[in-house]
């Protein structure tokens, strides 16, 4: 994980030396200016090809969307932050499950990077799909982090979850996860690694619904126990406060709270590797 970190950073210094280039080739001459006249020298057949080339390098930090993920990845280019959620402070409650060693900063997942997510429907709640979307969503947009739904699985290791497995969404009772006994609906939660010295960030984890978990009408119940449960998987922990969805019996809310939203936008504004 570190010598890839490492090989990533060297690739974005080299397209940031190149990316200098470009900037000092677009003082002397304008961008969109024509090639400057043929040198005599050899050097002519390679100086428009190598321009093109920066030109797409600018392309792609300048135009995020413009090319696929893939191809960002190659120029070194991961992926940009989404558009971090503006904090609003001070209008309620929010804590973290985590912090970095010796700080107050919150441990989160990578907000350079996209965190697949997928789902085990064995024994799902009836019209999951749309919750489990609905939660992914809600807190992709809150969060800033880029949780994104890539399909199912048979997959129910819940315990062991380690770096480059995908956020598991599954279904369970209390004799498959101990933790579900009692009035417990669900659980959240990730693994954490240190990506560099003194940063952690989540790199996979789970949410773990009771399959018992009672509908109401229109699911909405069932709905707000899963947007806790992805709270707390990207980083999010309990408060006392009942006008909080991260209260630890879900408050009097249906959707995410002031302080819940403010916990979230801080959780999508850790530093990237
Ligand atoms: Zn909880």
């Amino acid at each position: 994980m570190v010598f890839s970190g490492y090989r990533r950073r060297r690739r974005a210094r080299q397209l940031a030396r190149r990316l200098v280039e470009l900037d000092q080739w677009d003082a002397q001459h304008g961008l969109g200016a024509p090639l400057p006249p043929p040198p005599t020298r050899r050097r002519t057949s390679v100086l428009p090809a190598l321009v093109i080339v920066l030109v797409l390098a600018a392309a792609v930090v300048l135009h995020p969307t413009l090319l696929p993920h893939s191809w960002r990845e190659t120029v070194g280019v991961v992926t940009d932050r989404l558009a971090v959620p503006e904090v609003v402070t001070g209008q309620g409650s929010y804590a973290f499950l985590a912090t970095q060693p010796g700080s107050e900063a919150p441990v989160g997942y990578d907000p350079c990077r996209s965190v697949e997510v997928v789902v085990n429907p064995s024994g799902a709640w009836e019209g999951h799909e749309e919750m489990v979307a609905a939660a992914v969503e809600r807190t992709r947009q809150a969060s800033g982090i880029d949780l994104r739904l890539t399909g199912t699985t048979d997959d129910r290791e819940h315990e062991r979850r380690g770096p480059g497995d995908p956020v598991l969404v599954m279904w369970a009772d209390e004799d498959e996860v101990a933790e579900l006994a009692g009035d417990v609906a669900g659980l959240g939660g990730s693994t954490a690694v240190e990506v560099q010295p003194g940063l952690r960030h989540y790199v996979t984890g789970i949410v773990v619904l009771d399959t018992d978990v009672p509908g109401t009408a229109g699911g909405r119940g069932r709905q707000a126990v899963m947007d806790h449960e992805f709270g707390h998987l990207v980083g999010l922990g309990h408060v006392d406060d009942p006008g909080e969805l991260m209260h630890h019996a879900g408050g009097h809310r249906l959707g995410y709270g002031p302080g819940d939203r403010e916990g979230l936008a801080r959780l999508g504004a850790v530093p990237c590797r």
